[in-house]
């Protein structure tokens, strides 16, 4: 292996682990439906893992209401 694929594939480790640690919204997808969760959203609470709709209905799940 060269050095330059070497340090190629720390990168990609390195970046796979980002990835992980950052939960399902790593790729900003909302975990229940699928869509997208809004980059304002993200912006705003950047470990949501779901979209304003699913996380309204998964915390009514929560409460029980
Ligand atoms: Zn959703």
């Amino acid at each position: 292996m060269s050095d330059q694929a070497v340090a190629n594939e720390i990168q990609r480790i390195l970046e796979r682990g980002r990835a992980a640690s950052a939960g399902a919204a790593a790729d900003g997808l909302c975990h229940d439906c699928g869509e997208r969760i809004g980059a304002e959203r993200l912006a705003a609470l950047p470990s949501a893992v779901r979209c304003v709709g699913c996380q309204a209905a998964w915390e009514q799940v929560q409460t029980g209401t």
